[in-house]
């Protein structure tokens, strides 16, 4: 086939211990899947079922790069979560029967410009451009089911982000409002999950402001390791 243009390249994760590359379709997104973060938000985390938004698939960032602090924010925040990478599409899949279209996990940073965010929650508008621009996405490598199993079934794993050493969020996985299993059958029943596809798990309480030059480094236990540094403006 003959393009017009020279077709965008396939957006991949490193996996880890191995040269295969994951190849990622889509990046899902969970909303306020933490009862204090949800709080800290303003929300009812009583009230909810799970909800998503979504970010393009080559806003993914890989571990160890230094981004560029995005244009039109003055209040960008770190939201430190796990990511689950799914091996096995689906529709309606039901949650006993989810874990198994999980490939592997990887740590990654839900980067949102909260001030667009805000005026968009306000304006009853999308939150596309607070939350889907360049380079909001970073990840770490993926590590695969058969080494790490499924973090968020086993008790208190540990997940925290720290800002030039300070740390700033700091909670455990098996406070997630909807677990991975919950989450994949509710994501599916709204949409056909396809190997590839990335779903960020929602972040805890204690999201804040990174500026110019600051060093970003987050943490799952069993999981990986992610650092990300903001370029000097
Ligand atoms: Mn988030």
């Amino acid at each position: 086939m003959n393009y017009a243009i020279p077709p965008a390249e396939q957006v991949s994760l490193a996996v880890e211990g191995s040269d295969n590359r994951f190849p990622v379709r889509r990046i899902y997104c969970v909303g306020r899947n933490y009862r204090a973060h949800a709080i800290e938000m303003g929300a009812d985390p009583d009230r909810e079922p799970p909800f998503f938004f979504m970010k393009p698939t080559d806003a993914i960032v890989e571990n160890g790069t230094t981004i560029t602090y995005p244009p039109q924010t003055e209040n960008l925040h770190h939201e430190i979560e796990l990511v689950v990478a799914i091996g096995t599409g689906g529709a309606a899949i039901p949650v006993a029967d989810a874990l198994t279209h999980v490939w592997g996990y990887a740590v990654g940073i839900d980067l949102t410009r909260r001030d667009i965010q805000n005026e968009a929650k306000k304006m009853g508008r999308p939150w596309d451009m607070g939350k889907g621009f360049d380079q909001s996405a970073p990840c770490t490598a993926l590590r695969p089911v058969s080494e790490v199993g499924h973090p968020d079934t086993k008790d208190s794993k540990s997940i925290w982000i720290k800002v030039n050493g300070e740390i700033k969020q700091e909670s455990t996985l098996d406070l997630h409002i909807w677990s991975t299993a919950e989450t994949i059958s509710y994501l599916s029943s709204l949409v056909a999950l396809e190997p590839g596809d990335l779903i960020y798990m929602g972040t805890p309480e204690g999201v804040a402001a990174v500026m110019p030059g600051d060093i970003m480094e987050g943490h799952i236990d069993g999981v990986g390791d992610l650092s990300i540094t903001i370029a000097r403006a």
